[in-house]
């Protein structure tokens, strides 16, 4: 998220346009629970928070589901949470495993520091709660590690029934779209007005329900892309979509009769939703688009910069098919998990060459062959990894090799134990090429031998393996 700016409160200045009459609310609440009983999806999490008994059971399926979920589509967080839920049913079930065994479970979900913070938060629960959550808002914040102000809100609300709102980036774009607000969503005056608007309308009868129904209204009427406006439950409501009605009548009032020019199309539509001089949570004149319609909110955020970064992979193989992975630091990206040695490409050639060297401090007498397999690319949230994969046959098994110290531990893994063990879908991608390309030495049978040979960089890793050879 970019920089937050917030503004003397004193000198704010929201319009009214912005806000809910009660009798909209009331309208709101009624329209959207109405809509979401007859078609909500039938999700594993809402069946434990709807039937379940012992309040901390619910808190716990809710906490874990609303963590997956956090980056993660629905479509994929079922099959891992049904696994998680029947290895670990309760909070004392999570408190009591190993940090190893949660990241294997956790394997291929992504952003793996949620899964560590899960398990030192149940941890937490069990020891100094004696496995009981707390139930408001502000406690669950204060409390449990990694629970922010939307999930304390989930949790309250859904397991505890507490009239508190959550706001996500679903609900955003709803309140976003039905009270055009089209300030930045970074900006701190909109986040605390996004939070007063779900506080504010949540139902004190059914909380929990309003806000599932609100998430599931953006997730599945009010998308991001192509909103389904004429099926709307809250339509009647929804001022950006009012906009574009009157945008098209004008429109088609234009071309036919009254042969208006765009400016004065612009200037019309404008005035249709005019809102305090210098209102903070307008949308800009010059950035409205009225062919846009609802699309123009919410305001539309600079894409994050995608740094790329080049990784060389070496794959040690023994004869009996066994791969060398390392554990990775207990801190940052992907923390905690298994993966193929790998050496950043930002290193100069003579670093690299020396690292390689020292990577394994392996006798060159017991090196079959090295070869450079291939590519393979992995996006992770603001970081678009290559790694270029080498891979070294060895002559004998059971080799002892070194590794840097960054690295917690080492191990030789078959290909069935490197599927089961927590490790990332990268590390699943770069397996993968080289099993194709072993596939493909096998049925041409003939020997690759180092390739990319007009690369610099990777000429001075053939260099550093050729001459290996030499003094074999
Ligand atoms: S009417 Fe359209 S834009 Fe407005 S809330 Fe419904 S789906 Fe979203
Ligand atoms: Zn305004």
């Amino acid at each position: 998220m970019g920089k937050t700016t917030r503004k003397a409160s004193s000198s704010v200045v929201i319009g009214a346009i912005h806000n809910f009459s009660d009798k909209e609310v009331e309208l709101f609440r009624e329209k959207l629970l109405s809509w979401y009983d007859l078609n909500k999806r039938k999700l594993p999490w809402r069946s434990i928070a709807a039937t379940e008994a012992d309040v901390n059971k619910r808190a716990y399926a809710v906490w874990v589901s609303e963590i997956m979920l956090q980056q993660t589509q629905v479509a994929v967080v079922l099959k891992y949470f049904e696994k998680w839920m029947s290895k670990w049913p309760t909070v004392w079930d999570l408190a009591t495993t190993t940090l190893e065994e949660v990241n294997r479970v956790w394997a291929g979900l992504g952003y793996y520091s949620r899964a560590r913070r899960l398990h030192e938060a149940a941890v937490k629960v069990v020891k100094e709660m004696d496995g009981n959550f707390p139930s408001s808002r502000d406690s669950l914040i204060k409390n449990i590690p990694g629970v922010g102000k939307y999930t304390g809100g989930a949790i309250a609300s859904i397991a505890f029934g507490n009239a508190v709102g959550v706001v996500d980036g679903n609900v955003n774009r709803v309140l976003a779209r039905i009270r055009v607000i089209g300030s930045d969503l970074s900006n701190l005056t909109t986040i605390d007005h996004m939070w007063k608007l779900a506080d504010e309308l949540v139902d004190p009868n059914r909380p929990g329900d309003f806000n599932q129904a609100m998430m599931e209204l953006g997730a599945t009427v009010c998308t991001p892309k192509s909103p389904s406006c004429a099926s709307c439950p809250v339509q009647d409501l929804c001022i950006a979509y009012r906009q574009e009605g009157n945008h098209k009548a004008s429109l088609i009032a234009s071309n036919f009769f009254l042969k208006e020019s765009s400016e004065s199309r612009k200037e019309k539509i404008v005035t249709d939703i005019e809102c305090l001089p210098g209102c903070d949570l307008c949308l800009r004149k010059e950035d409205l688009d009225e062919r846009y319609g609802v699309h123009n909110y919410p305001s539309k955020k600079l894409k994050k910069e995608v740094k790329e970064q080049v990784l060389i992979i070496i794959l040690l193989k023994q004869t009996d098919g066994q791969m060398l992975l390392l554990k990775r630091p207990k801190l940052g990206l992907l923390a905690n998990l298994w993966e193929f040695p790998s050496i950043s490409c930002e290193e100069s050639n003579e670093i690299l060459t020396q690292h390689i060297s020292e990577f394994f401090a392996l006798s060159k007498s017991v090196v079959n062959s090295r070869n450079f397999v291939g590519d393979a690319t992995h996006v992770f949230s603001h970081i678009k990894q290559t790694y270029r994969i080498y891979k070294i046959d060895l002559k004998e098994d059971k080799q002892l090799v070194s590794w840097p110290s960054t690295y917690q531990s080492g191990k030789w893994m078959s290909k069935e134990e490197f599927l089961n063990s927590a490790t990332s879908n990268a590390m699943k991608k770069v397996l993968k090429v080289v099993n194709t390309w072993e596939q493909k030495v096998k049925k041409s049978k003939r020997t690759c031998s180092d390739d990319h040979k007009d690369n610099k960089k990777q000429r001075t890793i053939s260099h550093f393996f050729k001459a290996a050879t030499k003094n074999d």
